[in-house]
């Protein structure tokens, strides 16, 4: 991913609207480029900071929330991650013991 792309998905990253597999690269390109993380940071102060204009929530702090939001990201891409895993492993599970079962059967 290129500034260019991450600048094209912060919108979205701020309507929880990135899928795992573009979440998982707008991290990576978070974590390496200055320039977008201060651009992250704008965008999400503007689009957040005007929804809690209306509240009267005065701990409400832009900073701690954009952390959490990419923590939270960073959970549910772990959880993301596990769930494929043990998918790969319940169909190689599946493909032995149909195999075994074929040798049974044949055998
Ligand atoms: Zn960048």
């Amino acid at each position: 991913m290129d500034c260019r792309e991450f600048e094209s998905y912060i919108p979205a990253f701020i309507d929880k609207k990135l899928d795992f597999g573009t979440m998982e690269e707008f991290r990576r390109h978070y974590e390496t480029c200055e320039d977008c993380r201060e651009e992250l940071s704008i965008q999400f102060l503007v689009s957040v900071g005007i929804q809690h204009l209306d509240n009267d929530d005065d701990d409400f702090n832009l900073e701690q929330e954009l952390k959490k939001r990419l923590v939270s990201n960073e959970k549910q891409l772990e959880r993301h991650r596990i769930f494929k895993e043990s998918q790969r492993y319940i169909v190689t599970l599946g493909c032995i013991l149909l195999g075994l079962l074929l040798i049974w059967h044949l055998g």
